[in-house]
């Protein structure tokens, strides 16, 4: 078995992109900039922000977190997100969800000019990608094609199957690793809340991506000998820590090592390439924003 590092991988991208950015910089180019929104005081989004906001820094990107209180309103939210649209210094912008119930998610992705839209949730960008267009994709499946690219491992013909179907993980991802590209060209079966007989389907996994957001629900038994196991899942569960928490992924880390070729761990798997995801992202909106020409693909 051999573990996908997402640090590994993650750190190599980061320092690609910034001997990129200070290249740019030093012909007298302004600086990539991101801008995360944050509404409340929520623990997990509170953490995925700052982090969001030290690794654009250390990549060399200006980055702004703007917090709001609960008590804000939708079409005050909508109104900053237009400012933001409008303003020429910001190539990048995304809004943590989750969202306070009284503010509706969709139409604040919706609002985002889709070339400033680095979480990729626009519909704009999600037809792009359907049509297999190159466009700002979602971060954390694009995170992942840049893993399973860094790692080289095939995927022509493969048979994925991707558990979940959320806009932002499982759906995506199973178009992704469909589409006539690498990583990509598999049979996918998508699996979700109402599928039946659930191992039927992981068992004959050459790639098994597991987002449904109960800890460790993919035990090594459901897992076909050699397939390759990336596991999306984050959950903060309550532990006799300092912390008072630990992090679970989806998978049963323990016994499906034992049956994998390759598999994520967590934390230090998807998470962190969601985060490289993101600044590919907002680096190739920066380059379309003042007109350079070759953009990142996978
Ligand atoms: P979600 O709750 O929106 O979707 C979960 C999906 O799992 C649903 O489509 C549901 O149909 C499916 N599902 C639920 N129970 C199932 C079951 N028993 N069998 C098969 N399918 C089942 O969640 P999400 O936003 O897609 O996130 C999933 C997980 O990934 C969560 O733990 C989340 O925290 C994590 N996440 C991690 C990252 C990252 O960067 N690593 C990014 C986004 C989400």
């Amino acid at each position: 078995m051999q573990l996908l590092d997402g640090k590994l991988v993650s750190e190599t991208i980061k320092e690609k992109l910034k001997t990129e950015i200070e290249s740019y910089v030093s012909q007298g180019k302004r600086k990539p900039k991101l801008v995360a929104i944050i509404v409340g005081d929520n623990g997990a989004s509170q953490t995925y922000v700052a982090s969001k906001e030290r690794n654009s820094k250390a990549v060399g990107m200006d980055s702004d977190i703007i917090r709001l209180e609960t008590t804000i309103t939708e079409t005050e939210l909508l109104d900053l997100i237009a400012k933001l649209n409008n303003d020429d210094t910001v190539d990048g912008m995304l809004v943590q969800l989750p969202l306070p119930k009284h503010i509706d998610a969709n139409k604040v992705t919706d609002a985002i000019l889709p070339h400033k839209d680095v979480d990729g949730f626009h519909p704009y960008n999600t037809g792009q990608m359907v049509k297999g267009v190159d466009t700002l994709l979602p971060a954390t499946p694009y995170g992942i094609l840049l893993m399973l690219e860094h790692y080289n491992i095939p995927t022509v013909g493969k048979h994925c199957v991707v558990i979940g179907r959320s806009d932002i993980v499982g759906k995506p991802m199973s178009i992704l690793m469909s589409r006539n590209a690498y990583p990509g060209n598999c049979t996918v079966t998508m699996c979700h809340s109402k599928t039946q007989d659930l191992n039927s389907y992981t068992l004959r996994a050459d790639i098994l991506i597991v987002a449904s957001g109960i800890p460790e629900m993919v035990t090594g038994d459901m897992v076909k000998p050699g397939a390759v196991v990336i596991d999306v899942g984050i959950t903060r569960m309550d532990a006799d820590n300092e912390k008072g928490y630990v992090i679970k992924g989806d998978v049963h880390f323990e016994s499906a090592k034992e049956v994998a070729s390759y598999i994520t761990p967590v934390p230090g798997g998807v998470g962190l390439m969601t985060i490289a995801g993101l600044l590919m992202n907002t680096l190739n909106a920066y380059k379309k924003h003042v007109g350079i020409e070759e953009a990142y693909t996978v």
